[in-house]
């Protein structure tokens, strides 16, 4: 190896050490992670590697054509370096999200936390698991049938609610991977989830319990596990919510 190589190399390597270290706070511009690591070691399986293929061709719902050069993992590299709002600066790691890339659902929570973290992946822990139950109450498999994320990917400091600004700024992230899979339906966690999508400001109370429309994709609106662990009068309202998500996947 020429050393000019093996200085590259060894920058590489550096950059990488302090990415994982510090999440990208060194002062080393960031390296090119595309080329550097592959692709089979980011948040989304393997089998998530390549657009969803449709006999029909690409999907035409509401009017989300299918880009060619995008793909899950593709959107899970552009979150790994991405620095577009002030939650790179607290994070350990982005969590892309991860499931089925022909999901049928795609489910939206509020933000990672610490449990989403450990494990790389979105709506871990005791919420995670209440909500994997929740889905298997309705016949649907999380891994199989679903692909979680959550509205912002980088966990804030204190585990605070994400403001505006950062929800904004992480929201192209949602709109590829809702592009690139073209679930049947949405169905978001907390409030957060559902105003950022929607576009509205109304608490959780007025915009769960329906079917709304995302672009032609219904969604639907239902409390987050973590909050229902809280207060088990959120069980019966939340399972009425994942009825119509029941009655909108028979039907489609
Ligand atoms: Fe980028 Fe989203 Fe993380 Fe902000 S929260 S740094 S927009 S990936």
């Amino acid at each position: 190896m020429h050393d000019e190589d093996r200085a590259a190399l060894y920058r590489a390597l550096d950059d990488i050490g302090d990415a994982l270290l510090d999440g990208y706070r060194s002062g080393h511009a960031l390296p090119d992670f595309e080329a550097l690591i592959s692709p089979d070691s980011l948040d989304s399986p393997p089998d998530s590697t390549a657009p969803k293929q449709d006999p029909a061709g690409p999907r035409s719902r509401g009017g989300l054509l299918g880009r060619d050069s995008d793909n899950l993992n593709g959107i899970a590299a552009d979150i790994m370096r991405c620095r577009a709002c002030r939650l790179v600066s607290a994070r350990r790691r982005p969590i892309a999200g991860s499931g089925s890339n022909q999901a049928a659902l795609f489910i939206i929570g509020e933000r990672p936390d610490g449990s989403d973290e450990d494990s790389a992946t979105a709506m871990s822990g005791a919420a995670g698991a209440l909500m994997t139950r929740m889905l298997l109450a309705i016949g649907l498999d999380r891994s199989r049938d679903c692909f979680v994320t959550t509205a912002v990917k980088c966990r804030p400091p204190m585990d605070r609610e994400p403001a505006p600004d950062e929800q904004a700024a992480c929201q192209t992230f949602i709109e590829r991977q809702i592009q690139i899979i073209g679930p049947r339906a949405i169905l978001t966690f907390g409030r957060i989830p559902a105003q950022l999508l929607l576009g509205r400001r109304d608490g959780l109370a007025r915009l769960r319990g329906q079917i709304h429309d995302w672009r032609g994709i219904p969604l639907v609106a239902t409390h987050h596990p973590a909050a229902i662990l809280l207060d088990e009068t959120l069980k019966r309202p939340a399972w009425e919510d994942l009825k119509l998500i029941k009655t909108i996947l028979s039907d489609d």
